[in-house]
Formats: structure tokens, C-alpha cells, sequence
């Protein structure tokens, strides 16, 4: 399969953090990857590969070298995108119509929700045999829509809109007399409604993901922020050769809160697992901070590419374009974690694996994102890199990348995946 047909695939079944757990789980599963409970006691061997999921929307695989690990090797992305969540009691009646109530779930363009298509997928928490278990669901139909107000009831709808989730954002869901969501939840999962007890749902849109340009120069999907980064650094992690080093990528979810839950980039969870691995293996403390200080991280989220009508948005000369190859961010107040050394070590990746690298910073005068380097670092501190690939309409709920960095990121990742990084007072070796 093309890469970026396997791409939209991925992006498609994965319309929420805890669908895009599960799909990586299935690649690492299929490639002879075990999974490891959290709550149960890890008997690792040398050359063992293993995966470990936290709140099922969290998931960190690790693959131990046949000798004793001399460094980490780590790479991170994540798993949640800008969407609606549903309230608990969601069912809104008015006018004959019932809507579904929302919560803004991070930082979204409102307006591209509007006017299209969306289904309904998530986690469903119910009483099953005596035990509370959760269950994944996706809908997998369009079940509902935000339809814009028309031009005739509001003549200044061009000149600048605002959007009041309370008020705008509520999703059209069926006429009165109809199944409520929570039914065909239920109908979906094959169990009896009263047996739910909770739910975390979340509106996505059904609108494709799909190849185009006068020579397939782009890709746009729902989501690619930061799905695209996931596939490539999961593609690149399963490619990889040998490495000295203890390889491992994480999936975090809840970047696009700020990180601060059990299962983010703000929490234990790398940690935990890189503690708990090492213990297996017989290391001590000592040698754990060994490998953190011998270690790299790579925090993948995508780059904003220069927009093709607002160029003045972006920094003077970096100005990262779509098909340019991997992007290095960097910001001065260490938002991004890249420093000359880290950019340095990575920069010499790419260029062995043939992959170009291109730059990207603010604008001097705006303050711009953060992401997952910097927030992981205050947990364990590694030499990182904050990279991603370039995309328009960030946060949107259909956005635009290069169709070619897609195979450009996944190079890159099987090459430094491929190698034991040796850090010594006279420098570094790859
Ligand atoms: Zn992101």
C-alpha cells in the first residue's frame, strides 16, 4: 500500500486518542510486540519488545537490546486533536430538533465544524459480568451536524465571526421522537443502554482524508496534527535496526489540554516505564540516570508550513514548505527544546538518511505553541529535539500537509532509531 494511502487509513480508523491507541497497539501486536499491564509484574529478557497502554488513550513500546541498554532512545507524539466533547447528559430538546451538547476538548478553528458531516466515537464505560469494563465505539455514519446560520439572518457573517460553544456549537443531531445517542451507542456495542454507566465521546467528522494537487503534491485529513507525526514515528520505530540503546516511543494523549493528566506528557508515565524496564533488567539507579544522560528524545508535533495568501505570518527566512523535509522548531524561551547540539545530532540523521531538514521559529513578536519536548523534560532530562512536519490550517478540522514528508518523517525516524548515540566528554558519536 501507498505510504500516505496507509496514512489516511490509520488517520480514519483513529477518530479519537483512544482509537489511535488501539491501532498502534494492533501494528505493534502484529510485529511481535507484547503487551505489559501496568498492574501486573514485567519479566523482561534481553531482546524483548513490549508495549504498555495507560487509560488506553496513552502508550509507550519499548524494544531492549540483547546487551545491557547504554542510552534511551526515545521519540514522542501524540495521540489527541482539537474536537468536541460530549457532555454527560448531551440531549438538548428545542423546536422539534434534539441537539447534542459539547465541550471545546482543546484550542479548534470553530469554523470548518460547521456545515459538515460528523459521527459520533470514543470510550463507553459499562457493567459487564459483575465488572466495570470500557469499550472502544465509533459510530462510523454521519450522525450529526453544526449547521451555520444563514447570510440572510446575519449580513455580517463575512466581516469577522465569533463563536460561543454554549450557543453555536450545539450539533444537530435528529428530529424529537428519535433514538437518543445514547441508544445507538448501545445498539452499537450490543449492549442493553441501562448497562452504560459513563462515557467519553467525541464529535469527529466524517469528511475523508485524501491525496491531491496538480502532481499529489498534498494530503489533507482530519487530525493530521498529530496522527501524521504517530504513523511516521511508529513506521520509522518498526523499520529501525539494531540499536545499543533502548529504543522507545511514546504516544501521549492530552497534549492539546496542556499535558497535565495520569496519562500525558506531564505525567509519570515515561518515567514509570523506563524505571519499571530497567528494574526488570537488573539496573540500578545509577545506571538509569547513565542511560537518561546518554539519551535523546525526539517530541514530534507538526510545523506550521507559510501560508500560501498570509506569508506575513511567518518568520523572514523561516518559512518551512510543505514537501521540505522534516522541520526543526526552535524558540529562545526553550518552548520548543531544540538547542544547537540536539539540532545538530538530528540534522546529521536526516542527512544519512537522505531526508531534507528545514527550519521554523516564530516570528520574533509572537509567542506561538508549545508541545511535548519541553513538558517531558521537566519529568526526565535528555538532550531533545522538537521537530514536525510542515501543514496548513492547524487545528482545523481538515488540514493540509506535503504528501512526500510523510515517507521523509518515517526515514528519518528509522534512521535514528537505528542507532546507538554515544555521549562521551569528547563528544558525540552516532
Ligand atoms: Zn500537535
Amino acid at each position: 500500500m501507498d505510504l500516505n494511502e496507509k496514512l489516511l487509513s490509520f488517520i480514519s480508523r483513529s477518530p479519537t486518542a483512544f482509537h489511535a491507541v488501539d491501532n498502534t497497539a494492533k501494528a505493534l501486536a502484529e510485529a511481535g510486540y507484547a503487551e505489559l499491564f501496568e498492574t501486573e509484574d514485567w519479566p523482561l529478557a534481553p531482546g524483548a519488545k513490549a508495549f504498555v497502554r495507560r487509560n488506553g488513550s496513552s502508550l509507550i513500546a519499548f524494544r531492549v537490546p540483547e546487551e545491557r541498554p547504554t542510552g534511551f532512545l526515545l521519540a514522542a507524539a501524540h495521540s489527541d486533536s482539537p474536537c468536541f466533547k460530549l457532555k454527560e447528559s448531551s440531549v438538548i430538546q428545542s423546536d422539534g430538533y434534539v441537539k447534542l451538547s459539547v465541550e471545546k476538548y482543546g484550542g479548534m478553528l470553530c469554523a470548518p465544524w460547521l456545515d459538515r458531516p460528523l459521527s459520533l466515537a470514543g470510550r463507553v464505560t459499562l457493567r459487564e459480568g459483575g465488572r466495570i469494563v470500557s469499550r472502544l465505539v465509533d459510530l462510523s455514519r454521519p450522525v450529526a451536524l453544526i449547521p451555520n446560520l444563514a447570510i440572510h439572518m446575519d449580513r455580517s457573517a463575512n466581516e469577522g465571526k465569533s463563536y460561543d460553544a454554549h450557543v453555536d456549537m450545539p450539533a444537530l443531531f435528529s428530529l424529537a421522537g428519535a433514538k437518543g445517542p445514547d441508544a445507538l451507542v448501545a445498539e452499537a456495542l450490543g449492549v442493553k443502554a441501562e448497562d452504560i454507566l459513563s462515557k467519553d465521546l467525541f464529535l469527529y467528522p466524517c469528511t475523508p482524508g485524501t491525496v491531491w494537487g496538480a502532481e499529489n503534491e498534498f494530503v489533507s485529513s482530519p487530525r493530521l496534527d498529530d496522527l501524521q507525526c504517530v504513523f511516521g514515528c511508529l513506521e520509522g520505530f518498526l523499520q529501525a535496526g539494531k540499536s545499543a540503546c533502548l529504543a522507545a516511543l511514546c504516544v501521549f494523549d492530552n497534549e492539546e489540554v496542556g499535558s497535565s493528566s495520569k496519562q500525558g506528557a506531564d505525567s509519570s508515565f515515561l518515567t514509570d516505564v523506563l524505571r519499571r524496564v530497567c528494574a526488570a533488567l537488573g539496573m540500578d539507579e545509577s545506571e538509569y540516570l547513565r542511560c537518561a544522560a546518554n539519551g535523546f528524545m525526539v517530541s514530534a508535533d507538526n510545523a506550521h508550513a507559510v501560508h500560501p495568501n498570509h506569508g506575513e505570518h511567518a518568520d523572514r527566512s523561516e518559512r518551512p514548505v510543505p514537501n521540505g523535509g522534516v522541520v526543526l522548531k526552535y524558540n529562545a524561551n526553550a518552548r520548543y527544546t531544540t538547542d544547537s547540539v540536539s539540532a545538530a545530532v538530528f540534522s546529521e540523521i536526516c542527512r544519512a538518511a537522505g531526508v531534507p531538514v528545514q527550519r521554523y521559529s516564530n516570528r520574533a513578536d509572537k509567542p506561538g505553541g508549545s508541545t511535548l519536548g519541553n513538558i517531558s523534560l521537566t519529568h526526565l532530562s535528555l538532550e531533545c529535539v522538537d521537530i514536525g512536519l510542515a501543514q496548513l490550517a492547524m487545528h482545523s478540522c481538515y488540514e493540509t500537509a506535503g504528501a512526500k514528508d510523510t515517507e521523509y518523517l518515517v526515514r528519518a525516524m528509522k534512521e535514528y532509531y537505528s542507532r546507538s548515540l554515544r555521549k562521551t566528554p569528547e563528544g558525540i558519536s552516532l
